[in-house]
């Protein structure tokens, strides 16, 4: 098997365990499956759901996958690219993958801007990425991604998982994560997210200097003025927007 389209297939049975019961806590109507492979996700998923789908880009791996689980009448598999697949057309759903690493970001995106009716993820990425979305503020890893998928979702660590496990094994350790949306969401999202993308434009400079050129002379009165975005709380964030969207009207 080609090392393409990030493809590394889980060996593990107790991981894969442990991540079909952090995706479907309770009995699931419905799970759509990112990057099923050879299956060994969905044989663990299958039994928790009425009704999974599986999209796989792979056409030898998606044909592979019909006729392994030719008997099973609750897998639909879907011959495709997640990115250009909407994941709302089946309706309510929990979401789940051992994901293809190359495109995490694109994928967590895309989960995040769906809606109540989506509101569980768990995902298995690498764990650098993982580091980022649990990271703590004036840390390292805290930036844009914590603090974007923040302001809609819960995150949690499901567990690590060594290369050890996959096979072939990538060249960096994983993690799974748990993601739950939030009950509320502000409803000036689109705002918040291109504001956090100014804050954290540079991350070793001031406030100061990256929102300056945005909201003027204004920002050097602030109180987080002369801080960096990596020390802020998403609270902070959402308290600074609003009091520079009342005096630029955005
Ligand atoms: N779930 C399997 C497992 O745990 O053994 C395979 C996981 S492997 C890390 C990622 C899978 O995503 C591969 O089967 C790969 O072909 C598939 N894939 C890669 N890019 C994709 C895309 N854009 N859309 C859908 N599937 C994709």
């Amino acid at each position: 098997m080609p090392r393409k389209l990030g493809q590394h297939f889980l060996v593990r049975d107790s991981i894969l365990e442990r991540l079909a019961s952090a995706a479907c806590r309770d009995h699931t109507p419905r799970v759509i499956e990112i990057g099923p492979g050879r299956g060994a996700l969905t044989r663990h998923l299958l039994p928790r759901t009425d009704e999974l789908h599986a999209i796989e880009l792979d056409a030898a791996l998606a044909q592979h996958l019909q006729s392994k689980f030719a008997a099973e009448p609750k897998l639909r598999v879907h011959h495709a690219d997640v990115l250009a697949t909407d994941l709302a057309q089946w309706g309510p759903a929990v979401v789940t993958g051992n994901l293809p690493y190359y495109i995490t970001s694109p994928i967590l995106e895309k989960f995040l801007a769906l809606d109540a009716r989506f509101p569980l993820a768990v995902f298995l990425m690498q764990r650098e990425v993982a580091d980022r979305l649990l990271a703590q503020p004036g840390t390292r890893a805290y930036g844009y991604l914590t603090v974007a998928s923040r302001l809609v979702c819960d995150a949690q660590l499901v567990l690590h998982v060594p290369a050890a496990a996959f096979a072939p094994p990538p060249k960096v350790d994983s993690a799974a994560v748990q993601f739950i949306r939030k009950p509320e969401i502000p409803p000036s999202l689109p705002h918040l997210l291109a504001f956090l993308r100014r804050c954290f434009a540079q991350k070793r400079k001031t406030l100061r200097n990256n929102l300056r050129p945005f909201y003027g002379p204004m920002v050097d009165a602030l109180p987080e003025a002369p801080l960096r975005a990596e020390q802020l709380t998403l609270y902070q964030f959402i308290a600074l927007h609003a009091k520079l969207a009342a005096h630029r009207n955005l």
